[in-house]
């Protein structure tokens, strides 16, 4: 395990930042708003060094854009699907799934009173009705929605997982 010797690299307004070699070619972002490229080894090693004992305290306290973008996104993403997960899971919990038992029942019942050509022009109306305006039962509708919501539940998981990686890749980066 090495430890990294900590630089007194100056900005312009007068504050400095801390920085390790491993941190040469980074670009730094003072609180004064100027950006600051940490110098290569060689040139980092003409500055003056700090007595803080280098360690992940002194490391953690900058950030840069980089990390920073990476770790806004991936908030934002795996926010927005988790709650994308709790609507849809609250609306699929809503939807009535079940086939309605009882009418088929009353259907059969009656289909068995009726005489043979009565069955057979009721069988001739339901053959020659345009396939278009076949009508979906509600339940079948029900279950298409269903079947729509799991799909987007399964994809802000996935995005969720992806969101929570990003924000662990943007604190990781403080870690050598
Ligand atoms: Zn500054």
């Amino acid at each position: 395990m090495t430890v990294s010797q900590l630089y007194r690299l100056p900005c312009d307004c007068g504050r400095e930042f801390l920085v390790t070699s491993i941190q040469a070619g980074e670009v730094l972002t003072c609180g004064c708003g100027r950006a600051r490229e940490v110098p290569t080894l060689r040139a980092l090693k003409k500055l003056p060094l700090s007595d803080l004992a280098p360690g992940p305290g002194a490391r953690t306290r900058r950030w840069t854009a980089l990390q920073g973008a990476i770790f806004n996104l991936g908030l934002v993403v795996a926010l927005i699907s988790l709650a994308a997960i709790a609507f849809f899971g609250w609306q699929r919990s809503k939807l009535d799934l079940r086939k309605p038992g009882l009418q088929d029942e009353e259907m059969l019942a009656r289909v068995m009173e009726l005489t043979p050509s009565q069955a057979w022009s009721a069988w001739v109306a339901v053959r020659d009705r345009e396939l278009a305006d076949r009508y979906t039962p509600a339940y079948l509708q029900a279950r298409r929605v269903d079947r729509k919501m799991a799909r987007i539940i399964w994809v802000s998981a996935i995005l969720t997982v992806l969101g929570l990686g990003g924000i662990a890749a943007a604190l990781a980066m403080n870690r050598d």
